[in-house]
């Protein structure tokens, strides 16, 4: 017997003197979720060195390991950061207001986004690069720079094409600001520009994104190569077998759009929905539905923001912008704020079709200058409610923002899981985001490429954003 206390007793002292392999960051007794299959694996361990997760585990790695910083994750749960899949910076008279938005984002668990274009890409690239590179705290930005567009587009700082030389000039030049994808609209280019466009970007190895024009259907241009279908109203279009007819009798005046429209929801029919975003899946189209923005602007009548804390974070120039669509439906009459909500609705319930067929959903919001009430930061986390809201559940809602987010960009070698190789870039929540999807918000720490920032941390990174805007305000 006393034998056996002593052999114990070298034991542990022999463990107590192996020295530990020190890592940059441990985390310990975390409940991790399991993106992919919704499980939640408790009590891990994870090791993060660099910015990369090192390695990941049961208890028996703490024997092996320290940290130079270790968090007990007790009860808490650990995802992958969350993926902003459309965002906008723009407004070339208040840049330093965007910039204020990285830290922004951070604060709110978002360690990644994409900007669909705006009218200061070259600030976009450079806050890219440096971010990159370490020298800017912020998520990791990926954008398309400047958008396609038609001549005299309402859009400032688009690259505006009349002709196919022109077209591949615009090209050329957003292969020498080497984009990271190519977002083409349809305020004024043609519809034989719009589909070229689509057809060369996507030829020359990017993924494209763009509103789909009126004269071309959602097959034509799923077909050509579309890669995202930005905004969940689009969808509607192909939700009927009348999509031709609709198209054509509208574009030769045949139909009022008021009339187009009716006919539209007259003949709305889900099978045949289906059938095509199935047909859209297997080309390799997604779709980026925004909900929140279409929301925010149908029901701009009965929600009130005026409580929305966030805005202490927000420029005064950021949120001026706001007011062009407030005004815009203030000269609305009933039948078109009617119509507004319709619109919203009846595409939105769209998206458990959507799920149910294939075709990738990417969660992102619209959210920065001009979208009225699209807050930077929070607006993944509304829109990820509103997912749920309309037929997803909580895990398709994150798989949405997290996996076919890196997905997209071909990164999910990189992204979308919390597994050993994969970048750290992560979230830890006080309560579980699969039994309330609003418990993304519970933000307890994030980790963007390696660096921690603890709740301490953020707030004090908010702290700063609120007084920056104070003062900008007061001046
Ligand atoms: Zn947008």
């Amino acid at each position: 017997m006393r034998k056996l206390v002593f052999l114990a007793g070298i034991v542990g002292l022999s463990m107590a003197c192996t020295p530990k392999t020190e890592v940059d960051i441990l985390i310990k007794n975390a409940s991790v979720i399991e993106l992919k299959s919704g499980q939640i694996i408790s009590s891990q361990v994870v090791l993060i060195q660099g910015d990369s997760i090192f390695q990941i585990g049961g208890d028996s790695l703490l024997s092996q390991y320290s940290g130079k910083t270790e968090i007990d994750a007790e009860s808490q749960f650990l995802m992958p950061g969350l993926w902003d899949n459309h965002v906008h910076f723009g407004g070339a008279e208040y840049v330093d207001e965007n910039e204020q938005l990285l830290p922004l984002f951070l604060a709110f668990g978002v360690t990644s986004v994409r900007d669909a274009a705006g009218d200061i890409p070259l600030e976009v690239l450079k806050w890219k690069s440096e971010i990159n590179s370490g020298n800017r705290i912020g998520p990791r930005i990926f954008t398309s720079g400047p958008k396609i567009e038609g001549i005299n587009s309402v859009w400032p700082g688009d690259l505006e094409i009349g002709t196919e030389a022109e077209l591949d000039f615009a090209l050329d030049s957003l292969e020498k600001l080497n984009v990271d994808f190519v977002k083409i609209t349809d305020n004024t280019l043609s519809a034989e520009l719009f589909l070229s466009a689509t057809q060369k970007a996507k030829a020359r190895g990017w993924s494209v994104s763009g509103h789909v024009h009126p004269g071309i259907t959602l097959d034509e241009i799923s077909k050509a190569g579309l890669t995202t279908i930005e905004h969940q109203g689009y969808l509607l279009r192909a939700a009927t077998s009348e999509e031709n007819r609709i198209r054509d009798e509208k574009l030769s005046n045949k139909l009022s759009p008021a009339e187009a429209n009716q006919l539209q929801f007259n003949t709305l029919n889900d099978s045949v929905a289906e059938a095509k975003f199935r047909q859209f899946a297997s080309q390799g189209t997604r779709i980026v539905p925004t909900l929140l923005i279409s929301y925010n602007i149908a029901y701009l009548d009965s929600l009130d923001f005026s409580t929305d804390t966030i805005q202490d974070y927000l420029g005064p120039k950021l949120k001026e912008s706001y007011q062009w669509r407030i005004d815009r439906y203030a000269l609305e009459d009933s039948t078109s704020r009617k119509n507004r909500k319709m619109q919203f609705e009846a595409s939105a319930r769209l998206l458990p079709l959507v799920q149910k067929s294939g075709m990738k959903i990417m969660a992102g919001t619209d959210a920065g200058y001009l979208n009225t009430y699209d807050y930077p930061g929070l607006a993944i986390h509304r829109e990820l409610a509103l997912m749920v809201k309309y037929g997803l559940s909580p895990l398709e809602a994150l798989q949405a923002s997290m996996i076919n987010g890196p997905a997209y960009f071909g990164l999910e070698k990189e992204y979308g899981a919390v597994e050993a190789g994969k970048k750290a870039s992560l979230v830890l929540l006080n309560k579980n985001p699969l039994e309330n999807i609003e418990n993304t918000l519970s933000i307890e720490s994030v980790i963007v490429e390696g660096k921690y920032f603890s709740r301490k941390d953020l707030d004090r990174m908010l702290s700063k954003i609120k007084a920056w805007v104070k003062e900008k305000e007061a001046n």
